[in-house]
């Protein structure tokens, strides 16, 4: 056959009416995944089954694997359906049904397509890593659109043409590329990362949406994301919009219908905790594992509408636990789910990466007055058990200096160790002199050792920028530093520093201070997840600490502010917020390169505890009395475990620390020998101080 009889042939096909072919049909008969993807070679609907409902919808074609009721096994008419949206985990094969949709377009019901990303960069990402290699690996498609790189092809890497149509591959952040063209298709990808509102024209889902009217039914909508936060999820909109299909097993046992609820049915095996066990919700109640679940149960499995919706939208709901045998495991699952019980951050990402639910921000629902409850007696510039660190943060404002001292323990747990506000003008060195003097002075614990601040972070967003710029220049060996809200959103908590010239009395200083932008919405997430999470908490287990020393109106400026999920924006309630600000750049300190505290493994607060609580004899006189029983086994084992931590902590501070020898001596000690019980000195002597504020502790402070 020539080239032009090809072409005509191609042609030919593409203007004839569609085929009656859905997306599932034509994925197994033409896809072939790429070698560089984990399961490569024929496409196969059985190793994805959930998605085969999914596809159905999307073609418009009633659907084998969708019913209307538990007891109604008629084929399910998706013939209404325009727009399709999947509010997906990660790791389920969701992605590659916006490429089985693309080509399912392009080579048998042609019209143009229009492909929308987050950014530039994801759509070029996207033609990359998805588009291209599926084409060059699926000869179906290879007949229609020639590759981008060849001379004389017409395509470049966002605009592609084929017999029948043309797709371009757009940024949600232009409002021209969104409105250009009329398209009979649209993908909208990972739409919750998308702009609310773009170039202020509205909301990129909806003029991309605008592109199809012409098409009425006959046009064909897949937008798909992992979930965000609520109120401000597109995908949760679209979700509610829908008739909200969820995916529904059989249990293995019993063969009752129900689509998995992490929080309700998911426990360890109480005979082996290594296996997770998936608990019948809706008949008998029994476990059984994944393996059990994912064979037996997914016989017959079957989507179903839980809500009327719109009659024009279908969404669904596939959370992570649906994977294939094989990806990622429940026993994962579980690990990330218990590792989030105590860390706010990997908690919003399980529940958005893994569960498929919005994360619920209820920084607005927090009342000072809870919180100031939570207050608890230790007194202000003591030091509470367990606080191995301390950082400040400096606020500035044009009539005054507002500090906070916040002292960090494992976990990062934060207790606020002290809060004062020094009057007096920046601009006058009065006043930062009493900074000086403040910084200091050490702080001792009941072990009496003295406590320093390690690092200083000071705002210089105010009034008095050079002022700043200057305090932090000649102080940044003691680990002053200059801090700024950081312009964009979603920043990391501490960014990349940059230099900044500081001109004082009328001498610049070229390049003289290290600017650190702090993504404050970011740290405000944080602190407000603890403070919700601390709700439900003992108080050991607590995240953040306060003291009864601290007033009304501290507790007022930390809550003076609450997300605002329409908006994507943290609105002030109050006009004062200090006290805020302060803990802010106090968790900034905790995450700049110096500390990294959030990188702390046990060993590491071990080694740090060893210096600050030099309690190590403890390790032996804290355990019950079967400790004491060296004849006893666990008494045994547990005097072994010890010494194995005094080793651990000997080495790691070397053999030139002061306390080397004692520990290495404490370690080797008889069994027989009753252990020495060390207690805190009854007067506290503060340790001689060793100059600057950081102390030589470089061999783990510095990794
Ligand atoms: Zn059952």
């Amino acid at each position: 056959m020539g080239a032009t009889e090809a072409f005509l042939k191609t042609i030919t096909e593409a203007i004839r009416p569609d085929k009656r072919i859905g997306i599932a049909e034509w994925s197994e008969q033409h896809r072939i995944l790429p070698e560089s993807s984990p399961e490569p070679g024929k496409w196969r609907n059985e190793r994805t089954p959930y998605l085969v409902g999914i596809m159905d919808a999307l073609s418009g074609q009633p659907s084998a694997v969708t019913r209307y009721a538990h007891d109604d096994e008629r084929p399910f008419d998706n013939s209404r359906v325009i727009t399709v949206g999947l509010m997906k985990g990660h790791q389920l094969g969701g992605s590659a049904l916006g490429e089985n949709f693309i080509g399912r377009c392009i080579t048998t019901a042609a019209g143009n397509i229009l492909a929308v990303f987050a950014t530039y960069d994801d759509a070029e990402k996207w033609e990359m890593d998805r588009f291209e290699p599926m084409r060059s690996s699926t000869p179906d498609l290879r007949r229609r659109v020639r590759d981008a790189m060849k001379k004389g092809s017409e395509n470049t890497k966002l605009r592609k043409k084929f017999p029948g149509g043309l797709m371009n591959l757009v940024s949600a952040t232009k409002a021209g590329r969104l409105k250009s063209t009329t398209v009979r298709y649209v993908l909208l990808e990972e739409i919750d990362e998308y702009v609310l509102n773009v170039d202020g024209q509205g909301n990129p889902i909806e003029l991309a949406r605008n592109r199809t009217s012409n098409f009425g039914r006959r046009a064909k909508i897949f937008a798909n994301s992992t979930p965000t936060i609520k109120r401000r999820s597109q995908i949760e909109k679209l979700y509610e919009t829908g008739d909200q299909r969820r995916y529904f097993v059989r249990c293995p046992d019993c063969g009752s219908p129900q689509f998995f609820d992490w929080r309700k049915g998911m426990r360890r095996s109480p005979d082996d905790p290594r296996v997770v066990l998936y608990y019948c919700q809706t008949g008998c109640g029994a476990g059984n594992p994944e393996s059990v679940w994912k064979t037996r149960g997914y016989v017959g499995a079957y989507w179903m509408p839980t809500a009327a919706g719109d009659g024009k939208t279908a969404s669904f709901h596939l959370s992570a636990l649906y994977a294939p045998l094989g990806w990622r495991p429940w026993s994962d699952l579980m690990d990330d789910w218990e590792a989030a019980q105590t860390d706010t951050e990997k908690m919003i990402a399980f529940v958005n990466n893994a569960l498929a639910e919005c994360w619920e921000d209820k920084s607005a629902e927090m009342k000072w007055e809870v919180i100031k409850r939570r207050a608890e007696p230790y007194k202000l510039r003591t030091i509470p058990l367990g606080c191995l660190m301390l950082t400040c943060a400096v606020d500035t404002q044009n009539d005054r200096l507002e500090a906070e001292i916040s002292g960090w323990g494992r976990g990062m747990r934060n207790w606020t160790i002290d809060h004062v506000v020094f009057r007096g003008d920046p601009s006058l060195p009065e006043v930062w002199r009493k900074l000086d003097e403040y910084l200091e002075t050490p702080i001792v614990n009941q072990f009496g050792v003295s406590m320093r601040v390690e690092l200083c972070a000071v705002d210089s967003g105010g009034g008095r920028t050079q002022d700043v710029y200057d305090y932090c220049r000649v102080r940044r060996h003691r680990g002053v530093f200059a801090v700024k809200g950081a312009k964009d959103k979603h920043k990391p908590i501490i960014g990349r520093p940059t230099d900044q010239d500081v001109t004082v009395k009328g001498k610049t200083y070229k390049n003289g201070v290290q600017l650190w932008p702090i993504g404050t919405d970011t740290a405000k997430s944080r602190i407000f997840g603890a403070l919700v999470a601390d709700d439900e908490q003992e108080v050991n287990d607590r995240r953040i600490h306060f003291s009864t020393d601290l007033d009304d109106e501290y507790f007022e400026q930390l809550t003076a502010e609450a997300y605002n999920p329409s908006k994507d924006r943290w609105d002030r309630l109050r006009k004062r917020n200090e006290a805020l600000d302060l803990k802010v750049y106090n968790f900034a300190c905790a995450y700049h390169p110096r500390l990294r505290l959030n990188t702390y493994s046990e060993a590491d607060w071990s080694a740090l505890e060893a210096v600050i609580e030099p309690r190590v004899m403890d390790l032996f006189s804290a355990a019950p009395a079967d400790a004491a029983d060296p004849a006893s086994k666990a008494g045994a084992a547990r005097t072994e475990l010890a010494r194995g931590i005094l080793r651990d902590v000997a080495e790691r501070l070397g053999p030139e620390h002061p306390k080397h020898d004692e520990l290495m001596e404490l370690a080797s000690k008889p069994v027989e020998d009753p252990l020495p019980i060390a207690s805190p000195p009854a007067a506290p002597e503060p340790a001689p101080q060793s100059g600057g504020w950081i102390p030589r502790r470089d061999n783990w402070l510095r990794r």
